[in-house]
């Protein structure tokens, strides 16, 4: 059968590129600085650990495996991220170059269309072909996004209280 979710083309054939673009663009997928680019200046050099550990969730190929396989993205196509977002999400986060803090990565994810809208039974995990740690993603970012939700919590309870949380450090 044609992956579901997607929509379909003909046959077996779907349209998993207008899904993925949405996606991306609902996510900001893309490093967010106000740093000038100057391509006269040596690139800037990353610790090689670190370099390694975003290459790890940067496989992505964009197959769409893990969204068809995911009872909620069944459940609202149009509605739900799915975890290769939240795993573009947790890449930028990790990502020293991206300006984001984590208020600001809230603000994308932090609803029932992304983190809090997870089921949590990991139909991603076991069938992603390229093995991406999703899982460990997924946990990841629902304690950050639990964390700052507690803190627009208390800011609202508590008006004038100062609630911002740190951007890499958590
Ligand atoms: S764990 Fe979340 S993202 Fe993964 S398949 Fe289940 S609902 Fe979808
Ligand atoms: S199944 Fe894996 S490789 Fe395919 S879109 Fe999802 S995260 Fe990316």
């Amino acid at each position: 059968m044609p992956m579901p979710v997607f929509k379909l083309i003909g046959d077996l054939s779907v349209d998993t590129g207008t899904w993925f673009r949405s996606m991306n663009e609902k996510v900001q997928s893309w490093i967010h600085t106000d740093k000038v680019f100057r391509v006269e200046e040596d690139e800037e050099r990353m610790d090689n650990a670190l370099a390694e550990e975003i290459y790890e969730l940067e496989r992505c190929i964009e197959c769409g495996c893990c969204v068809a396989a995911c009872g909620k993205a069944n459940m609202a196509p149009e509605g739900f991220m799915g975890a290769t977002a939240f795993n573009r999400i947790a890449r930028f986060m990790m990502d020293p170059r991206d300006q984001r803090s984590t208020d600001e990565y809230f603000e994308v994810v932090g609803n029932d269309e992304g983190i809090f809208g997870c089921l949590g039974l990991l139909g991603c995990e076991d069938t992603c072909p390229k093995k991406i740690p999703l899982q460990d993603q997924l946990g990841i970012l629902r304690r950050k996004m639990g964390f700052s939700q507690v803190k627009h919590l208390f800011k609202t309870l508590i008006p004038g209280g100062h609630s911002h949380v740190g951007t890499k450090s958590m």
